[in-house]
């Protein structure tokens, strides 16, 4: 029987291992992937207070190991709901049949890829569809590519395979980017860089692979065809939390419904990061999270 049981080991949930241990508890992270959440995606992070520029993943394993020395525990386990079987006892449940005993469960599951939406784009995964330029983009050296989105990741990762492919479309349906001003001054400089705006994805070609895509430009209607090896699609990310349905309130976007105190309608279960509704998602709200709801996890186990 652990103290606390975190489902999921990104920034929030290692934070709350961090903050869970330190605090005298018996801690578990119990995680479908691997440890770091998005941040591995990140090729680099120079937001985070005190690391002026890190890599995600230097950054992630930093943290796992922080938790691990202190003590927290790690399972690699497909979570696939919790039970509360009364105050102080809850049983999490996962794929493999293995069920993890906690006196209190923080949620920190995170969020996924939200996918372009158009025919055949499941079928090219692999195939020149990717979600994580950081993870594919070495697949691509000296190859003409293209990234979907106007937010930061789409902005670092036009950045970052500007440095590796021959040329990177950055395609953007509103005339104004989502990201930092600052990256996107610094890609208007870049020559192999070239900026599209006011457009959608109409199509993919190339059959099996892909090999272009065809944007449509939503004032003018005009349609483009654009010959790559890649599309990275970086539209942002969408809950996963149907899983705990159950035994929390979910908003209608499927976001954990919980404030700033990270609590939920049920006694002793918590909810930290991405995964909860928030205006802000950022590395330093979920890594704040993490330590809010751990805190508050503390309270509760002291208090029974
Ligand atoms: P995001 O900020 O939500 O941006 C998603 C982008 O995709 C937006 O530009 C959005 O367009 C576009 N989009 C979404 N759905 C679309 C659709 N159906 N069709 C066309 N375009 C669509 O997501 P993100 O870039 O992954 O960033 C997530 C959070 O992490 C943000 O808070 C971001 O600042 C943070 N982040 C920080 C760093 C860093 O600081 N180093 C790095 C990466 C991410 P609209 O703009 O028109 O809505």
């Amino acid at each position: 029987m652990y103290d606390i049981a975190i489902v999921g080991a990104g920034p929030a949930g290692m934070t709350a291992a961090i903050y869970g241990a330190r605090g005298g508890k018996k801690v578990i992270m119990i995680e479908k992937l691997s440890y770091g959440g998005q941040i591995i995606n990140t090729p680099e992070v120079e937001n985070y207070p005190g690391t002026n520029v890190v890599s995600g993943v230097e950054l992630a394993m930093s943290m796992y190991d922080q938790a691990s020395k202190l003590g927290a525990e790690i399972d690699f386990q497909e979570v696939t709901g919790v039970e509360k079987r009364g105050e102080g006892d809850f049983l999490i449940k996962t794929a493999s049949g293995k069920e993890i005993g906690a006196k209190s469960v923080i949620l920190s599951t995170g969020v996924k890829a939200r996918p372009l939406g158009i025919e055949r784009e499941e079928k090219l995964v692999g195939l020149g569809i990717s979600y994580c330029a950081t993870c594919d983009g070495a697949f691509f050296r000296g190859k003409d590519v293209v990234i979907m989105g106007g937010g930061n990741t789409a902005l670092e990762d036009a950045e970052y395979m500007a440095t590796i492919a021959n040329k990177v479309y950055l395609v953007h349906r509103r005339d104004q980017f989502r990201g930092d001003e600052i990256t996107v001054e610094r890609l208007r400089k870049k020559e192999n860089v070239e900026l599209i705006l006011n457009s959608l994805p109409a199509e993919l070609l190339g059959d099996p692979r892909l090999s272009g895509i065809k944007i449509k430009n939503v004032e003018t209607g005009e349609e483009r065809e654009i010959e790559c090896s890649a599309v990275f699609v970086a539209y942002g990310h969408i809950a996963q939390n149907q899983a705990f349905a159950d035994i929390t309130e979910l908003d209608s976007a499927g976001f954990f419904a919980s404030g700033e105190d990270c609590m939920t309608g049920t006694k002793g279960l918590y909810v930290a990061g991405d995964c909860r509704e928030k205006n802000r998602r950022q590395l330093v709200t979920a890594t704040s999270d993490g330590a809010v709801a751990a805190m508050n996890a503390i309270d509760y186990l002291n208090s029974l």
